[in-house]
């Protein structure tokens, strides 16, 4: 026993490792499902603005001119609604801290994301990852409830595979399930539909957001959680005092002012989408249709960490992802028309 040991139920855990972070300028970077374009430009004056503020002083600890903003932007009622959280990661934490106790239990999709995992092992909670069926259907089990079962996680559209669940069905999730199904909707400004709107219907569907890939303000760090007020009201109390900064809040409450902005992106990037997915299939890789800003690709030869290796002595990083018992592949972040080109490119020439 060394004095510095963590807790027993820390010693075996896994680190989430997050896709490769270089510093910017050697790689085009299309592993982590950030947005290639600058924030809006309202975002950045208001930043350089915000510069020559306050920083002496602390930020005000529930952000409410942000959530003020948000409600606005997504039709919610007020600010009550709304919890702000220091990225998505961050609103997860309170989510998983407040709901599993040690020893119960966290359910998430597979392939999925990781993170929900790790989450789960810190807390010294188990967690259930049930595999998707074919088609992306999520399996009736999902939906089916156990004593200790105390919180449901749902990438939706998920990652990696880009995929989204039917607001029908995420409906019947919440109403067979004994406790909270968190729709993580981290990409679903990417998507045809989302479920922000169900919050209002159900005490047990929560959503969490982030600014982090859609509104390109991955390195600021900002997530909120859109839930019913009584529970926003209880989460408040066990959030760190001042999670969010006050520059992070300013841009990201300048952001929720942008949605014209938000939507000329959105529409940008989908179309990038759209001509990736194409070109991927005729170089004949499987590809998942993606309701994201990343396409999930599998390549009959299997050679995806060959691939990957290859991409990255170009110059050009992508996310090799391999899940044990389900199968590897490459996800590929929606880039600028020129990073995607570039890319498809030396895959082609991977294969002559
Ligand atoms: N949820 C999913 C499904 C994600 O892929 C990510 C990004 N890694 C996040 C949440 C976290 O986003 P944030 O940058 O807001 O912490």
């Amino acid at each position: 026993m060394s004095k510095i040991d963590l807790r027993p139920a820390l010693s075996k855990m896994q680190p989430y490792t997050p896709g490769e972070q270089p510093p910017p300028g050697k790689y085009i970077k299309l592993n982590t499902n950030e947005n290639p374009y600058p924030p809006p430009p309202s975002v950045v004056s208001a930043l350089q603005a915000a510069a020559s503020g306050p920083l002496n002083r602390y930020p005000d600890p529930t952000a409410t001119a942000f959530r003020r903003a948000a409600a606005n932007a997504l039709g919610l009622p007020g600010p009550e609604w709304i919890l702000a959280g220091n990225g998505s990661d961050e609103i997860l934490t309170i989510l998983v801290r407040a709901f599993v106790g040690e020893g119960q239990l966290l359910r998430l999709p597979y392939p999925s994301y990781i993170l929900y995992r790790t989450l789960a092992d810190i807390q010294g909670a188990r967690w259930e990852q049930m595999p998707f069926l074919d088609g992306w259907h999520l399996p009736t089990a999902f939906g089916q409830g156990s004593d200790d079962l105390r919180l449901v996680l749902l990438p939706n559209p998920n990652s990696p595979s880009g995929t989204i669940v039917s607001r029908d069905e995420i409906e019947k999730l919440a109403n067979t399930l004994p406790c909270p199904l968190v729709v993580d909707e981290a990409y679903a400004d990417f998507a045809e539909f989302n479920c922000i709107d169900l919050v209002q219907k159900h005490e047990n569907i929560l959503v969490t957001r982030t600014l982090s890939k859609s509104y390109g303000l991955a390195g600021v760090r900002f997530g909120f959680l859109v839930a019913q007020p009584q529970l926003i009201k209880k989460l408040c109390n066990i959030k760190d005092s001042y999670n969010c900064d006050y520059l992070a809040t300013i841009a990201a409450t300048e952001a929720m002012n942008a949605q014209d902005w938000l939507a000329d992106v959105v529409k940008k990037m989908n179309a990038t989408r759209a001509r990736m997915q194409l070109r991927l299939s005729e170089l004949g890789f499987n590809v998942t249709p993606s309701q994201a800003n990343f396409v999930w690709c599998q390549h009959p030869s299997g050679k995806h960490n060959e691939m990957y290796q290859y991409l990255k002595k170009q110059q050009i990083l992508v996310r090799y992802m391999d899940f044990p018992d389900w199968g590897d592949g490459l996800r590929i972040s929606v880039g600028t028309d020129d990073q995607v080109d570039a890319c498809l490119m030396m895959l082609e020439r991977f294969f002559q």
